[in-house]
């Protein structure tokens, strides 16, 4: 098996937590753990780590990649036709519609019910978008993750538990 390489960094702290940033990997350890104890947790963390840091990869390959001009205007399409499409079903239009970048989101939804959208959906299949704009047009409804937001996520889109799992959002 290949070596897993990290950095220790000891304080006092009572559990131990391993952190993956730029494609590194620190293990935060209580002072007093020996550096064989660390290994063996890293060890047992492996394909968690593994998995992080393929992760890691992907998202940063993906944010450097540029967008075309055909990716936005098939994105925008797409986001107009579900925010139409769900505005109606639901009952509830938002005020704004804006595509940007975004960090750390796939869309957003404010209290002012302005929406916003992640420019980098342009890069996803449409029903994966269509999720993105259910979600948020939802939260209009309800501005939390409560059984009931769910539900009517359900009552939307059969299979969105499926389209979070490969978007990896709440
Ligand atoms: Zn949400």
């Amino acid at each position: 098996m290949k070596k897993i390489e990290y950095t220790i960094v000891k304080s006092n702290i009572k559990h131990t937590y391993i952190q993956i940033k730029n494609g590194e990997v620190i293990v935060k350890a209580p002072k007093k753990m020996s550096n064989k104890n660390i290994k063996e947790i890293v060890e047992k963390q492996r394909s968690w780590i593994d998995k992080k840091l393929k992760e890691e990869k992907k998202m940063q390959l993906e944010l450097i990649t540029p967008i075309t001009q055909e990716e936005t205007q098939y994105l925008k399409k797409i986001v107009e036709k579900s925010i139409e499409k769900y505005s109606k079903n639901i009952g509830e239009k938002p005020n704004k519609v804006t595509i940007k970048k975004m960090k750390y989101a796939w869309g957003s939804c404010t209290s002012k019910r302005n929406i916003a959208i992640n420019i980098m959906l342009a890069k996803k299949p449409k029903e994966l978008i269509e999720y993105v704009v259910l979600h948020e047009i939802c939260h209009l409804k309800y501005m939390n993750h409560s059984k009931n937001f769910w539900n009517l996520v359900n009552e939307n889109m059969e299979n969105y538990k499926e389209y979070r799992k490969r978007l990896k959002m709440v």
